[in-house]
C-alpha cells in the first residue's frame, strides 16, 4: 500500500501535493518523494521516513511548478531508502513514476530493458515501469508527444501484471498527468 497524490493546476503545485501525501500517510510512511515540472525540468526531491521528513527536504530545496507528483511509501520491494523511494526516474530523467502495488514481472522485464541498454538505480518493481515506459515512446505512433505517451503507457500496461495504480509525468508534455489503474483505487477531481 502507498499514497498517491499529483496536482495540475494554475498554482504552485508542491503545498497540495505536501499536504495530500500527509492526509494519505496512514498508507505508508517509511520514506516519501515528490517530482516537480519546473521550467521544463523535473525537480525531484526524496526522503527516508515521513512526510515530515520530505517536507523539510522540499524546504530546502524549494521547488515550484504547477504540475507535479507525489508518493508516501510502504516497501515490498527494495529496502527503505533514498534511492528505492519514489518518484523513479527512465534513463534520460526526463519520465518519473510513482507507484502503488506490485508488479509480478518486474524481474523478466529488467532483465529485457537491462540487455537493451537501460540502466536501474533502485532495486524496486516501480523502476521498470518508467523505463519500459520510455522504450516504447521509441515506437509510439501519435502526432504529438502527449499522444505518444498516451499510447506508450497503453503499450506499457499491456506488458505489466499485477494490481496496481500510478502516475506518470513527462517532461516533454507540461501541464499533463497520466494516472493509470488497474484494481488499486483512484480519485480525479
Ligand atoms: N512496490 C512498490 C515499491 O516497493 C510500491 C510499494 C507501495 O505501494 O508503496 O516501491
Amino acid at each position: 500500500m502507498c499514497g498517491i497524490i499529483g496536482y495540475v493546476g494554475k498554482k504552485n503545485s508542491v503545498p497540495f501535493i505536501i499536504d495530500g501525501l500527509k492526509k494519505l500517510e496512514y498508507r505508508g510512511y517509511d520514506s516519501a518523494g515528490i517530482s516537480i515540472l519546473q521550467e521544463e525540468k523535473l525537480v525531484t526531491v526524496r526522503a527516508v521516513g515521513k512526510v515530515a521528513e520530505l517536507e523539510k527536504a522540499a524546504l530546502l530545496a524549494n521547488p515550484k511548478g504547477q504540475c507535479g507528483i507525489g508518493h508516501t511509501r510502504w516497501a515490498t520491494h527494495g529496502k527503505p531508502c533514498e534511492e528505492n523511494s519514489h518518484p523513479h526516474t527512465d534513463c534520460t530523467g526526463e519520465i518519473v513514476v510513482v507507484h502503488n502495488g506490485i508488479i509480478e514481472n518486474f524481474l523478466t522485464l529488467r532483465e529485457k530493458l537491462s540487455s537493451l541498454g537501460h540502466r536501474f538505480k533502485s532495486e524496486t518493481d516501480t523502476e521498470v515501469i518508467a523505463h519500459l515506459i520510455e522504450e516504447n515512446l521509441k515506437t509510439a505512433p501519435g502526432a504529438t508527444p502527449k499522444e505518444r505517451l498516451i499510447n506508450a503507457v497503453r503499450k506499457t500496461n499491456g506488458e505489466i501484471s499485477g494490481a496496481y495504480a500510478y502516475g506518470v509525468l513527462w517532461a516533454r508534455v507540461p501541464g499533463f498527468l497520466l494516472g493509470v489503474k488497474n484494481q488499486s483505487p483512484m480519485v480525479v477531481g
